[in-house]
């Protein structure tokens, strides 16, 4: 059963059990319509209310400034790898739509792991051009990256170098795969994103897909767009939440007509979709829903996002302590040694001795530990603590490292 079970899966990931049960039941009789929630209509007052009250409790937890445009979109973060390209594409050449001889803008990444990788190579194949040997419609640039290094470590400020009127700089805030993570709020640490250095007027994109409600989101306002994938905290696959700064809300056919931006599919524009409340088509119901049910959960029970913050930390230092204190005994090496470049949300670990990984994933398969195993393109062993991995499976875990 649930309860002999310590699931520490990348995503998707637990969901807390309170919200669970009351899902299942929604998904028979929803608040007591005598239909499921997946069987009324995403039109009908009864969904208008689910999505309108996870849009407020969503802007009250993370404290959503009212200028940004909350959207619940749908092609997970990988869509908004080609969406954010696109938006910001066709919002500059809006700005630039008296030119007729329009240069191709750079647009920045910040390559931190194998997610800013993937959404680095987007921009680098939307940016070839309509006919060989045309202008491309951009020219994506790596601003910073910590490839050399197998993405175990996160840049320096004095490390970055953006250009000085990109069309955005990208970041990826948490590094599911890798275990690299920024800092975070009140951080004097160098390995904090470096804000002040990029250019001013130069809109900042964070992928927040692994991290998204874990703590507050340091400088919410310094950015343009955030975007995160539900199945981490928040609730199933099926929904991908866009936090985006209403100027940049654009009509990408008026661009699209003054040329020099790729097409833009009509589901990717952030405009239609906030302009349509995130109904301009068939949403994803049931993920809406049950993401409405964590949110209200995480306000209710959790303390808001301080308290929520406060227990992450507490889970990532256990764990951290118990795998360092291992490592100093020789038995395993912890993939990321900069601790302020640590994830709390991803621990990534190695097993050291011949056939020990092995074993050590068996040990724990057998005291009920799962989904413990590395990303199949790193290997090792990865450990995720979302928000609704509790506190004391922690420990239990840190118990069995030491232990092994
Ligand atoms: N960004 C990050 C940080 C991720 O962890 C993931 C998926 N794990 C993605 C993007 C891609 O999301 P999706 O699978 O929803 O397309």
């Amino acid at each position: 059963s649930r309860d002999q079970i310590h699931n520490f899966a990348a995503g998707p990931s637990p969901l807390p059990e309170p919200v669970l049960e009351k899902a299942a039941k929604g998904l028979l009789n929803y608040d007591g319509t005598g239909i499921g929630v997946c069987e009324l209509s995403h039109r009908g007052k009864e969904f208008k209310a689910i999505i309108e009250g996870a849009e407020a409790n969503l802007r009250k937890l993370l404290q959503v400034p009212d200028d940004y445009a909350v959207l619940f979109s749908q092609g997970g973060g990988t869509t908004q790898f080609s969406s954010v390209f696109l938006n910001l594409l066709a919002a500059r050449r809006l700005k630039h739509a008296d030119e007729t001889n329009y240069a191709p803008p750079t647009v920045d990444y910040v390559v931190t792991g194998s997610w800013s990788s993937k959404a680095y190579q987007e921009a680098v194949r939307l940016s070839i051009p309509p006919a060989p040997g045309a202008q491309p419609f951009a020219e994506p640039r790596i601003a910073a990256t910590t490839k050399p290094a197998k993405f175990t470590t996160l840049p320096k400020a004095d490390e970055y170098d953006f250009s000085k009127d990109a069309a955005y700089v990208y970041y990826c805030e948490n590094e599911t795969i890798n275990g690299v993570e920024f800092p975070g709020p009140d951080s004097q640490s160098p390995y904090a994103f470096p804000f002040d250095r990029v250019p001013d007027g130069v809109p900042i994109v964070a992928d927040y897909s692994s991290s998204f409600l874990s703590r507050p989101i340091p400088q919410i306002e310094r950015h343009a767009i955030i975007y995160a994938g539900a199945q981490k905290n928040l609730g199933p696959p099926g929904v991908t939440i866009v936090i985006v700064r209403k100027d940049l809300l654009v009509d990408t056919t008026e661009a699209m007509k003054l040329g020099g931006i790729p097409a833009v599919p009509i589901q990717s524009e952030f405009k239609t979709l906030a302009d349509n409340k995130s109904l301009y088509n068939t949403p994803p119901v049931f993920s809406i829903y049950v993401s409405a049910l964590v949110l209200e959960y995480l306000l209710a029970e959790r303390g808001g996002i301080a308290g929520i913050a406060e227990v992450n930390r507490a889970k990532g230092d256990a764990l951290y302590a118990a795998l360092d204190e291992a490592e100093a005994k020789g038995k395993l090496r912890v993939v990321v040694q900069e601790k302020d470049a640590r994830s709390l949300m991803n621990i990534t670990f190695v097993i050291e001795g011949e056939g020990r990984e092995k074993e050590f994933l068996d040990g724990a398969e057998a005291r009920g530990f799962r989904q413990l195993k590395g990303h199949r393109s790193v290997g090792g062993i990865r450990a995720s603590l979302y928000n609704a991995v509790t506190l004391e499976s922690v420990k239990a875990l840190a118990e069995y490292i030491k232990a092994f």
